[in-house]
């Protein structure tokens, strides 16, 4: 436990040391101007479950996905808290502003260099849980799931707010509290509608929990090292593990029934696996097994991915994905202090195994194809320095085909 601990000093250092910085005031009316009306906010709920004065309420349902304000005494777009000096939802919003550079301060004492389209990485590794009953259930390689477990048995969390379903409808995400090796198993796999994870925390804080992991795309994990940054305060303290998922989108629930179920007849309730590889993969009940295109699926993309500029989850502590050319292996991207000690003690207790991620020159190009893909949707007007080092489209020559990703 030794590096969470000295994270935890950190952060206490940081807050008592003499800072000259500019006073931040800025609270939910500008939160509200600069990131919610404008389409940049992709509903993560990290100013939801920070809200210190519980005013802002989320709809986590189709269509929704978005923060509003619950007191109408000035009006949706200003907060009287606000107005009286509190400001945690912009402390804790991991699009306003100079967010990046935040986090990557704070993670990483430098911001990334124009080339790190991925954001700063320590190693690049595939890992899969060696546990065959954790190999099995995790979408990937499992790594996740026995990452959870283990952090829990070697006592650096708690629990973790991840991603279960509605007891009536398994695709229907829902974010919830894992406690335990159970709870983690029956919560492993990917679901690609949205699911705001943060919003599991308000269970855990009803049970006294302190030490958790937060899973979640890099539009949710942003959001604690932001608020350590922006010394929102107690709020950041129980978030001691960030696990990245890499993400180019989510999808709208109505896919199901819209695209999947009136075109090629594939009814939610008999779907047993989907994943995401060049195209929308969906394995039935029967056995049976479909590939859709993804540009028939474009359509269904939820509003709040459309701005969103990070594909590899850049600010955990270790993010993971399933690009490459095996689907059993998690790409795992070991960005932290913390991330590496977990990795290497996990390593040597034999719970996974691991390889160069560099084998995978496939992998590799994509992930650097992707980041750039996602970096291209943020708007020129908002902060420039996401965009940096981002190269421009490569222009079509005429009569020929575009290079195949
Ligand atoms: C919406 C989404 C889009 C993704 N897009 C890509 C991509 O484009 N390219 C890529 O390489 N990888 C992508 N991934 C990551 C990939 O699907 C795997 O999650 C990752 O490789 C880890 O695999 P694993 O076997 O180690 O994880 P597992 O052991 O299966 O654990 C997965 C964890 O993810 C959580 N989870 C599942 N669904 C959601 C959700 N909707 N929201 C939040 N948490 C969730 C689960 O609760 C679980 O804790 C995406 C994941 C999600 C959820
Ligand atoms: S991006 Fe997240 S923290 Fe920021 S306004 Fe949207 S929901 Fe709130
Ligand atoms: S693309 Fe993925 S990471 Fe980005 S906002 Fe959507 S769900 Fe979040």
């Amino acid at each position: 436990m030794a590096t969470s601990q000295r994270r935890l000093e950190a952060m206490t250092v940081t807050e008592s040391a003499p800072v000259k910085a500019e006073r931040w005031t800025h609270q939910w009316k500008e939160l509200y101007e600069e990131v919610i009306t404008t389409g940049l906010c992709t509903g993560c709920a990290g100013c939801v479950v920070t809200c210190p004065h519980d005013v802002i309420g989320y709809e986590h349902e189709e269509g929704k996905y978005i923060p509003f304000h619950i007191e109408e005494e000035l009006g949706l777009d200003n907060c009287i808290h606000g107005e009286k000096g509190c400001t945690t939802c912009t402390r804790a919003c991991p699009r306003f502003r100079k967010w990046e550079e935040a986090a990557d301060t704070h993670l990483f004492g430098r911001t990334r260099e124009p080339e790190e389209m991925s954001g700063i990485w320590r190693q690049l590794l595939l890992t899969r849980a060696t546990d065959k009953v954790q190999h099995e259930k995790g979408q990937d390689g499992g790594f996740v799931s026995a990452m959870l477990i283990w952090l829990m048995e070697n006592d650096y969390i708690e629990a973790a707010l991840v991603s279960g379903v509605e007891p009536d409808d398994a695709w229907k995400a829902k974010p919830v509290l894992a406690r335990n090796k159970e709870e983690v198993l029956a919560t492993a796999g990917s679901r690609y509608t949205y699911c705001a994870n943060p919003l599991a925390l308000r269970e855990a804080k009803e049970q006294g929990l302190t030490k958790l992991a937060l899973v979640g795309m890099g539009c949710q994990t942003s959001s604690p090292p932001v608020m350590w940054d922006r010394k929102a305060g107690k709020v950041g303290k129980p978030f001691l593990f960030n696990i990245g998922l890499l993400c180019s989108k989510t999808f709208d629930d109505a896919i199901f029934v819209e695209l999947f179920e009136a075109k090629y007849g594939l009814k939610k309730q008999d779907m047993v696996k989907m994943n995401i590889k060049g195209a929308f993969q969906i394995w039935m009940k029967d056995g049976s097994f479909h590939e859709i295109n993804l540009k028939e699926c474009h359509q269904w993309t939820r509003q709040g991915c459309k701005s969103c500029p990070d594909f590899a989850a850049e600010h955990a502590d270790i993010s993971t994905g399933g690009i490459g050319k095996d689907n059993d292996w998690t790409l795992t991207i070991v960005r932290t202090e913390l991330g590496e000690e977990v990795i290497n003690r996990m390593i040597a207790d034999g719970v996974i195994e691991s390889r160069p991620a560099q084998e995978d020159e496939v992998a590799m190009k994509l992930l650097r194809t992707l980041s750039i893909v996602s970096r291209r949707r943020w708007p020129e007007w908002a902060e420039a320095s996401v965009s940096i080092g981002v190269p421009p489209p490569k222009k079509k020559v005429e009569g020929t085909e575009p290079a195949a990703h």
